[in-house]
């Protein structure tokens, strides 16, 4: 009797880390899913950014991100970038 009780806690025990061994395999995915930065910043990267100085939209990929202050930037060229910095001193 004691023997089968034993087996079931063992079994129960068992169950559990390979649940919490399947969690722990599924959950980085998801978080890999989630932050995984490729999927993520393709999609950001193909949207279309205003230049902030000549107005122009520039896809996210191809434009020239500046942190200035606390904010981000994005510029068609490095010039609009340059020009925007001048015209905005920090
Ligand atoms: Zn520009």
């Amino acid at each position: 009797m004691y023997r089968l009780i034993l087996a079931i806690l063992l079994f129960t025990a068992l169950y559990f880390l390979l649940r919490q061994i399947f969690r722990g395999f599924n959950k980085p995915i998801e978080n890999g899913r989630k932050k995984s930065p490729v999927p993520v910043q393709d999609e950001e990267q193909d949207q279309m950014v205003e230049d902030p100085v000549c107005h122009i939209f520039v896809p996210k990929r191809i434009a020239v991100i500046e942190t200035i202050g606390a904010r981000e930037y994005c510029f068609c060229s490095q010039e609009c970038a340059v020009r925007f910095r001048s015209e905005h001193p920090v």
